[in-house]
């Protein structure tokens, strides 16, 4: 193998020329953060572009997350899926929140609504569903269930920039949803993450416990933190939204390709692909089922041998990493489904620089 190694993403960036401007007009005006031009700019061009009310901008999605739940005042215990990035879990750890667990539905793969009652306690406050690979949760079952035990809900979107169903944002469900712009995600501002909320009130009281609960010079109303995003990563966002478009629409013909190639290939399950949703692409997950030749470590590896470098999202479930696993929700045959999926699971290449006979010759090797 003599081509470059392919990994499972890359970022996705605007030209560097059109990106000096922006580095002028901070260099000239030295706003370098604390609610600056690009940042207030930016708020309003996410709103319009993704369709919400509010958005709070964030240094990154985990502590978003983290301030999603301090500013719903949650406590006790929270419902969460153990098939995702352990950043959803650990905000609920930094908050003194105990997770419980709930499987996932097969063929979503994200948080299964019929499973959620029964792990309902008296100390359980909300819901922490996961989009997962931007696939969207089923949103009215847990609202029906979040109303007759009185829950709040918080989506973690970090997977669904951009994710719409029938009637707009899939971002608009819950009480907040929270979204993460790091490098490896569709939409990335280096590092980043916002707030998806509902009203000015309480993007207000967000924007004050982003800012250490600062409200004006000498006031401080709450036990804040720092998760301010800088005009730097808001000044880069601004430019990514031009080129958003444009990028997923790139993914999109990726993911159509690869399920052509695969289509036939006995063994191999592409996920998601309803088609009746608009997705931004960010993953392609495929199941190794049974009947494939191999194990799914076994074509995890052979994919590496030939210089493609997939990945096993999600694989250790966060149930079972060493802080988690000792929970009761946390055992195997709680989670029958989630443990099953975590040992089929791949994510191919996927992102808007792929070649077409990159994508092929990955298929080639899955088939072969
Ligand atoms: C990326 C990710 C996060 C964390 O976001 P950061 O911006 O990296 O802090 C949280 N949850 C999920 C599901 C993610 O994929």
């Amino acid at each position: 193998m003599n081509s470059p190694p392919v990994f499972v993403t890359q970022p996705f960036l605007p030209p560097l020329e059109e990106f000096l401007p922006y580095l002028q007009q901070i260099w000239d005006n030295k706003i370098l953060t604390n609610g600056g031009p690009f940042h207030q700019q930016f708020e309003r061009a996410l709103c319009e572009h993704l369709g919400v009310k509010h958005i709070a901008l964030f240094a990154n999605g985990t502590l978003a997350l983290v301030t999603a739940l301090q500013a719903l005042r949650i406590t006790g215990e929270v419902i969460t899926t153990p098939y995702s990035f352990v950043a959803t879990s650990h905000a609920l750890l930094w908050n003194g929140i105990k997770p419980v667990f709930v499987d996932i539905d097969p063929h979503t793969l994200n948080l299964d609504p019929t499973k959620i009652e029964a792990a309902i306690t008296p100390q359980t406050t909300a819901i922490l569903p996961v989009h997962c690979y931007g696939h969207p949760c089923d949103v009215t079952a847990i609202q029906q269930i979040a109303d007759i035990y009185n829950l709040k809900v918080i989506y973690d979107a970090a997977h669904a920039f951009g994710v719409e169903d029938e009637e707009g944002s899939i971002l608009r469900h819950g009480d907040l949803s929270v979204l993460s712009f790091h490098a490896t995600k569709t939409f990335t501002t280096f590092e980043g993450g916002a707030i998806v909320c509902p009203d000015a009130k309480t993007k207000q009281r967000i924007d004050h416990l982003k800012n250490f609960g600062f409200v004006d010079e000498t006031t401080v109303v709450a036990p804040g933190i720092n998760g301010k995003m800088s005009e730097f990563s808001a000044a880069l966002g601004l430019l990514q939204l031009k080129y958003i478009d444009q990028a997923i629409a790139r993914r999109a013909e990726i993911d159509r390709l690869y399920r052509q190639l695969l289509a036939e290939v006995p063994g191999i399950r592409c996920l998601g692909g309803s088609g009746e949703r608009v997705s931004n692409y960010g993953y392609f997950p495929i199941l190794v089922e049974p009947d494939y030749p191999l194990t799914r470590d076994a074509l995890y590896d052979k994919l590496k041998a030939h210089g493609f470098f997939v990945r096993r999202y999600f694989y250790p479930l966060i149930s079972d990493f060493p802080m988690y696993r000792g929970l009761p929700s946390a055992r195997r045959d709680n989670l029958p489904v989630a443990a099953s999926v975590a040992e089929r699971i791949l994510c191919l290449p996927i992102y808007p620089a792929l070649e077409d006979a990159t994508v092929e010759a990955i298929a080639a090797v899955i088939a072969s």
